[in-house]
C-alpha cells in the first residue's frame, strides 16, 4: 500500500500527526502558527534517491535554490554534497553563507546582471548557463575585466512539450528561456571565439511539475545529437546539465520514482565519458515541508462553510496563482460531525484561498496541515497586507530546528520612512 500521505515522513499517532517524531502540536505550541515545518529525513532521502540512481557515474546533483532557499535547508544539502542551481546573486549569497561550495554552483536565468557575474566570477562559480548571445558578450567582457575566463554552458531549447501547466513549462520554442535550439550551433561558434570564456557544457530544462519521462528523453536525445555536432567542429563538452523538473504527488498523481525518471536518460547517456548534471528543485523539498496553520474562525454560509485560518496566499501562493492543489489534513482527529469547508486566509482578495471543498472533522482553534508545500511556497511568499513572513521549523528526529524566525512587524517598514 501507499503511504497515506505525500509526505514520507508524516503519521498518526493516536489521531495526532507526528512529522519524524515530533508532534505537529508541539511545533504549534512552541513556534506558533503560521509556520513551515520540514523534514530533515525526507530531504536527505530525496537528495540520495538521486545519489543512488547516479550512482557509478559521474554526476553532480545541483539543488535548485528557487524552490526552497532557507539556510537551513541549503545547508542539509550542502552537507550531503549537493551543488546548487542559482538565478542570482542573491541565491548564490545564500548557498554560500549555509556553507555550499561556489565550485559546485551552476547559474542560471535569462537576466543576469554585470553585478551578478562578477559576484559569481569572484566566487569561482562551476558554470554560467547562458541563456542568449546578448549574455555571452557581456559575460566575456565583465570576466575579461576581472582578468578571468568564465566557464559556460548554452542553454539551448529543445523545443519539446512538456505537458504541463503553460506557466511551468520552459522548454518550447515560445518562451523567454534558452536559446532556439537551431540557433545553438552558430552561438557556439561565437562563444569559442571570446577570450574570455571557456565552454564547459551544455544545458536545458524543459519544465516544471513532470509526471512524464518521455519528454526528458526526447530533450536529452537531442541535446546528444547537438553535442555530437559540436564534437565535429573540435568543440568538446565536458558536462550535460539536464535541469530540474520531476514532478511530485499533491493530491493523486503518479510521478515516476527518481530512479524511473532517470533511467531513460542515463541510457541516452551511456557510455559517454561526460559528467551529467541536474538540476532538481520541487522534488527534493516539495514534500518534505508543510504550512503548518491554526483555524481561526468557522464560518458556516448558505452555500459554502469557510475556514478561515491564520495562513494566506502571502504565504502559499501557490493556490491562488497556479489553481494549485495542496492535501489538507487536521492534526488532531476529533469527534465532530465532517463538513466541507472552504480554506481561506484573513486578505483582502477573493483569490486568498488555500483549498476548495475540503472535508473536515474541525473546530475553532484546532490546527491544519496544509501539504506538499515544501517547494515555492516560503520563496513565493510576500509581506501582502504588511503580514510578517511565516516562521520554519526543521524536523530532525525528535528535536527541531528554527531555521527561520517568525518576521517581526517593525522589519517589514524599518527602511521606509514618512516624509519630514
Ligand atoms: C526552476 C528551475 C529548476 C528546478 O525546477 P523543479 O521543477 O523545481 O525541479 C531547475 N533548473 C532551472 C533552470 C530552473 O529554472
Amino acid at each position: 500500500m501507499s503511504h497515506p500521505y505525500p509526505t514520507p515522513t508524516l503519521h498518526a499517532v493516536d489521531g495526532a500527526l507526528m512529522l519524524e517524531d515530533v508532534a505537529l502540536q508541539d511545533i504549534a505550541a512552541r513556534y506558533g502558527t503560521p509556520t513551515y515545518v520540514y523534514s530533515r529525513a525526507a530531504l536527505t532521502s530525496a537528495f540520495d534517491a538521486y545519489r543512488r540512481a547516479l550512482n557509478g557515474r559521474r554526476a553532480l546533483v545541483c539543488y535548485a535554490v528557487k524552490a526552497n532557499s532557507n539556510l537551513g535547508v541549503l545547508s542539509v544539502f550542502a552537507r550531503l554534497g549537493a551543488g546548487f542551481d542559482i538565478v542570482s546573486g542573491g541565491e548564490l549569497a545564500r548557498v554560500i553563507a549555509a556553507g555550499g561550495e561556489a565550485a559546485k554552483v551552476v547559474f542560471s536565468g535569462v537576466g543576469k546582471t554585470r553585478a551578478e557575474m562578477r559576484q559569481a566570477l569572484a566566487a569561482g562559480i562551476r558554470c554560467f548557463n547562458v541563456e542568449s548571445a546578448a549574455e555571452l558578450e557581456r559575460l566575456n567582457d565583465v570576466a575579461g575585466e576581472l582578468g578571468r575566463r568564465a566557464p559556460i554552458a548554452l542553454r539551448v531549447n529543445p523545443d519539446v512539450d512538456p505537458k504541463t501547466h503553460p506557466y511551468i513549462s520552459t522548454g518550447l520554442k515560445s518562451n523567454k528561456f534558452g536559446v532556439a535550439f537551431d540557433d545553438a550551433l552558430a552561438i557556439y561558434r561565437r562563444a569559442a571565439q571570446l577570450p574570455n570564456l571557456r565552454i564547459s557544457g551544455v544545458a536545458c530544462h524543459i519544465g516544471s511539475q513532470l509526471l512524464d519521462p518521455a519528454p526528458m528523453a526526447e530533450a536529452a536525445q537531442k541535446v546528444l545529437g547537438l553535442v555530437d555536432r559540436l564534437a565535429a567542429e573540435g568543440i568538446a563538452l565536458e558536462h550535460i546539465d539536464l535541469g530540474g523538473g520531476l514532478g511530485i504527488r499533491y493530491s493523486d498523481e503518479t510521478p515516476p520514482a527518481v530512479a524511473e525518471y532517470l533511467a531513460p536518460l542515463l541510457a541516452v547517456f551511456d557510455g559517454r565519458r561526460e559528467e551529467l548534471c541536474f538540476e532538481p528543485g520541487r522534488s527534493l523539498v516539495g514534500n518534505a515541508g508543510l504550512l503548518l496553520t491554526r483555524i481561526e474562525y468557522l464560518k458556516p454560509g448558505e452555500e459554502k462553510n469557510f475556514a478561515i485560518v491564520d495562513a494566506a496566499m502571502n504565504d502559499l501562493a501557490r493556490p491562488a496563482l497556479y489553481d494549485a492543489y495542496h492535501e489538507v489534513v487536521a492534526v488532531q482527529a476529533r469527534e465532530v460531525p465532517e463538513r466541507r469547508y472552504e480554506i481561506v486566509g484573513p486578505i483582502c482578495e477573493s483569490g486568498d484561498f488555500l483549498a476548495h471543498d475540503r472535508s473536515l472533522a474541525v473546530a475553532e482553534g484546532d490546527l491544519l496541515a496544509i501539504l506538499s508545500a515544501g517547494a515555492y511556497g516560503m520563496t513565493m511568499s510576500s509581506n501582502y497586507n504588511t503580514r510578517g513572513r511565516a516562521a520554519e521549523v526543521i524536523v530532525d528526529g525528535a528535536g527541531t530546528h528554527l531555521v527561520r524566525e517568525r518576521e517581526p512587524i517593525e522589519s517589514l517598514y524599518a527602511s521606509e520612512k514618512p516624509l519630514a
